[in-house]
């Protein structure tokens, strides 16, 4: 897997993973194994068991007696920082092997999973520093006969649950900072994309994090997810994937033990552009806002609502640029844009592009399939004349599917981008700092750019607002999230006392 081997290929045979507990790896045995496809390239290329219920179980034990032993919690933060920190390390050397598998089990460019990659070593590091940060509170204001501490505390065992579309990333946008405070760990990773969280698995072991605090359990949502979703020993658990699901796991919290819950799910995001914005960086912003990872982001900038006087030159502008995007091969280096996931969200995004011609909107670019001689992908579509009650403008489509919406006014752009159930992220192209002050203050969501979009890094909390979820993700935000408060009073000197 030398990145200097510029003629990547998939494997000749598939790669067999077992399931990760306790510290090291368990072999599918007699449990059944799903054979993962690469959607770039139809081949199979890994092999992944199917676990089961008591798979959950015995993986849920597991990260128990690790907590409950203090064997990680115990550690001072010095500790575990230098765990986190040498993962990072390894996630460095290993990086060109987890881009490889990445890219074969979810499509995305190889170019793209190196940045990704990068982007985790970041999130490790970053939340090193937080392990030895982390601290409470005092209250010295409370009179010479008491004094109150608030002390933050790991929740516990935490379950991890994760979509296909950012396998690693959104991964480590939460194992580093749910490990920081001292929490054990089970992740379920999607059934399509499971093999980075295992290595992820075998990296940490190889850091030092002590058997049982990180442990990955693989196989389909509807059994093993639900498990975890419904089980009563798991203490947090953080969702990353559908609406329809989250509500799933809602119900099943408030059916079990009241788990705590940290939610990420859909968005249909808004890009707002100005007539005064540079509308050459705002056209490469809003294509590439749509188009990257083939628009199967939570955060994808899906609906474009543009000043009417330039809306037709504009659409045009990032028609012109998207024409030139290299869709292709995702192991080639010069590739773009990758393959569509799942045969699943193929048949979802063909059937909206369907759907939007039937509804009366106009294509002004892309609209089907692409015949590459493998694998399947779908060019980058632009649908005009679209209205905001027609399906393209109202349902997540995740894929490359944008919708044109013309606006006249300021507060008409404002109403537009509200205009939805979600509230996970909003750009806004202006050079008038007044305006993309107040779009940034009025339109709901819980990530923000002005004159960029799809940026950020460890430092900056990642969620939603509306049904796009609950809590935040990464910085000392996703630390905190997975940390419980107690408040301590601590009596000084002789008691008042109420019997004399
Ligand atoms: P999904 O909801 O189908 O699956 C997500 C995960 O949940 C997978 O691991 C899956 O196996 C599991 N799952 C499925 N059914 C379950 C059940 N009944 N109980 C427990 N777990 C279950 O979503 P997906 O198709 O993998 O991903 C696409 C969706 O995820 C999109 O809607 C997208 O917006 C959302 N997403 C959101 C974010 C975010 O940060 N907000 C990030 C990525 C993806």
């Amino acid at each position: 897997m030398d990145k200097a081997s510029s003629h990547l290929a998939p494997p000749e045979t598939p790669r067999a993973f077992g399931f990760y507990l306790d510290g090291g790896f368990v072999p599918a045995g007699e449990r059944e194994t799903f054979l993962r496809t690469s959607p770039g390239h139809g081949v199979p290329v890994t092999s992944i068991p199917t676990c089961s219920a008591e798979d959950v179980d015995t993986a849920v034990a597991s990260a128990r007696a690790a907590f409950e032993d203090r064997r990680w919690s115990g550690l001072n933060g010095a500790d575990r920082a230098a765990v986190l920190l040498r993962t990072a390390e390894i996630i460095r050397r290993r990086a060109e092997e987890i881009a490889y598998w990445e890219t074969l089990e979810n499509g995305k460019p190889i170019s793209q999973s190196r940045a990704e990659v990068g982007g985790c070593v970041g999130m490790f590091e970053y939340a090193s520093g937080l392990a030895r940060s982390l601290h409470g509170d005092s209250f010295n204001n409370l009179g010479d006969g008491m004094f109150g501490i608030v002390t933050r505390e790991p929740v516990g065992v935490c379950g991890v649950i994760t979509p296909w579309n950012f396998p690693f990333l959104i991964l480590c946008e939460r194992v580093p900072y749910i490990l920081a405070s001292g929490n054990t760990l089970v992740v379920k990773p999607s059934e399509f994309t499971s093999a980075t969280s295992l290595i992820l698995a075998e990296i940490m072991t190889e850091a030092g994090l002590p058997d049982g605090v990180f442990n990955v359990v693989t196989g389909p949502g509807r059994t093993v997810g639900q498990a975890m979703i419904e089980h009563m020993d798991i203490d947090m658990l953080s969702f990353t994937g559908s609406t329809r699901v989250g509500r799933s796991v809602v119900e099943a919290a408030g059916k079990s033990n009241f788990k705590k819950l940290g939610l990420e799910l859909g968005g249909k995001n808004p890009q707002i552009v100005f007539a005064d914005a540079d509308l050459e960086d705002a056209a490469d912003g809003v294509a590439f806002g749509i188009a990257f990872n083939t628009g199967q982001c939570c955060v994808s900038g899906s609906r474009l609502i543009v000043e009417r006087s330039v809306a037709d030159a504009f659409g045009r502008m990032v028609a012109d640029k998207l024409a030139k995007a290299v869709v292709g091969d995702p192991l080639d280096e010069a590739t773009q844009i990758g393959a569509i996931t799942t045969d699943a969200q193929n048949a979802t995004i063909l059937g909206y592009i369907a759907k939007g011609q039937d509804e009366g909107a106009r294509l002004l670019c892309g609209g089907e399939a692409l015949d590459l001689g493998q694998g399947q992908y779908i060019a980058p579509t632009i649908f005009s004349d679209v209205t905001p009650s027609m399906s393209i403008a109202r349902e997540e489509i995740f894929g490359p599917v944008l919708t044109i919406l013309p606006f006249d006014t300021v507060e008409e752009a404002i109403a537009m981008a509200n205009d939805t159930e979600y509230g996970l992220a909003a750009s806004v192209w202006t050079k008038n700092i007044d305006k993309a002050l107040m779009i940034t203050r009025r339109v709901q969501a819980g990530r923000f750019w002005v004159n960029t979009t799809l940026s950020g890094g460890p430092e900056l909390p990642i969620g939603g607002m509306k049904a796009s979820g609950w809590g935040r993700e990464a910085g000392i935000y996703g630390v905190e999230e997975y940390t419980q408060v107690k408040s301590v009073h601590i009596e000084l000197g002789k008691r008042q006392h109420w019997i004399e």
